[in-house]
């Protein structure tokens, strides 16, 4: 007897964009390990080559790939068929900016309306409920929610009602401060979210995360420390900066791991609501100063990582500033936080590892 599986009980097919960014190869590990299908997007077959070495052989036939080169003006359509959820984590995040809105409003706010728009599409088209997607989980971030030119705001406390003030015609025109330009970039897509969401009343609903700088170990093979995310090659930066550096004050203080950005990503997938969702996520407030105090009183890093490590002035912490409420991604999410002394061994023995290979 041929025993047929019924669509509920086949594993579900998840969408995940920007297959190849730090932050979604710890979602895809996630994924993989709660047993769903994965439908990836990545830019070329290059780009699918190396996001498929670092998914074992026995579960490599659990990935697909559909290619999307550039977010900024290719269609998702073909992307959304057959899944069941998306989780959409391709945006650009870096600070080489030429041009305001080519390298990053234009990609970050354009791919997240092609991703909606093509997942409305496809609902549409689809009256089996069983066969439709059923919810979008968005990387945000923190810099859509910070109002960054009120500094360290001593006192108050940020939430998910907050939002970053700023509009496209200002970033569009900023040529000087490309780390406004991408809180831009951030801001104005998880708005155009939004507001898709308000326009067009689709049957999925939205998830969108807002986490604040995300460090930690890479779940792929990472071959080269200058193909290292911006996040982390900051803390690799100031690490190995030298023994007498100055340690700059640190962009935005607060951290969390990048294992628990993809717990919450995926938990806010599951936690199927009626309701559309924004959560913020935060472990804790740091200074660069923490950073190398970690460093020196860690008994796992080398030596020889130490010794070229500023030092500043041990034990000195960050003046008063904001806080940030997170309250409702624990309890609704149930995020609890890897401590930011585990987050910086264990992506600091990383890439010691890298860099040796590298040699
Ligand atoms: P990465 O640089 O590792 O990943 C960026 C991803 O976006 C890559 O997969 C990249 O593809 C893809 N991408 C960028 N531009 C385009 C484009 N024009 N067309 C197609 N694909 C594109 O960064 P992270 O993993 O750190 O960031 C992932 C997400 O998390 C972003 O949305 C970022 O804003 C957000 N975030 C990150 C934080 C952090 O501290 N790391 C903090 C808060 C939010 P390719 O590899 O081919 O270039």
């Amino acid at each position: 007897m041929v025993i047929l599986f019924s669509r509920s009980t086949m594993p579900e097919t998840i969408l995940v964009t920007g297959a190849t960014s730090f932050i979604a190869g710890h979602i895809i590990k996630l994924l993989l390990e709660k047993d769903y299908n994965i439908r990836g997007t990545v830019r070329s077959q290059e780009k699918e080559a190396l996001v498929l070495e670092t998914i074992p052989e026995n579960l490599r036939h659990r990935l697909s790939f559909v290619h999307v080169a550039d977010i900024a003006v290719d269609s998702f359509d073909e992307a959304v068929q057959g899944v069941h959820g998306i989780i959409h984590v391709a945006s650009p995040f870096h600070f080489k900016v030429t041009n305001p809105e080519k390298d990053l409003l234009l990609p970050a706010i354009n791919g997240t309306e092609s991703v909606l728009k093509a997942a409305h599409k496809y609902n549409t088209t689809h009256n089996d409920e069983t066969n439709r997607i059923k919810r979008i989980v968005i990387t945000s971030s923190f810099a859509a929610v910070v109002d960054g030119d009120k500094g360290l705001r001593p006192g108050y406390v940020y939430t998910e009602k907050d939002w970053s003030p700023l509009t496209y015609e200002e970033a569009a025109t900023t040529t000087d401060n490309p780390a406004k330009v991408y809180r831009a970039s951030k801001t104005l897509a998880e708005k155009a979210a939004w507001d898709f969401i308000e326009k067009q009343q689709p049957t999925f609903t939205i998830a969108t995360i807002c986490e604040p700088m995300v460090f930690g170990p890479r779940a792929d093979n990472l071959k080269s420390l200058k193909d290292l995310n911006t996040s982390n090659a900051g803390i690799w930066t100031l690490v190995t900066s030298g023994s007498d550096a100055t340690i700059p004050a640190s962009r935005m203080p607060w951290e969390i791991d990048v294992r628990d950005v993809a717990f919450a990503h995926v938990a806010a997938l599951e936690h199927e609501t009626k309701t559309n969702e924004r959560y913020v996520i935060a472990a804790q407030s740091y200074s660069n100063q923490e950073i190398v105090d970690i460093v020196h009183a860690s008994t796992k890093i080398p030596s020889n990582i130490k010794d070229n490590a500023p030092r500043g002035i041990p034990g000195q912490r960050m003046e008063d500033h904001y806080q940030i409420d997170s309250t409702k991604a624990q309890k609704e999410l149930g995020v609890n936080y890897i401590p930011l002394k585990t987050t910086i061994e264990d992506l600091i023995l990383q890439l010691v590892d890298v860099q040796n290979r590298s040699q």
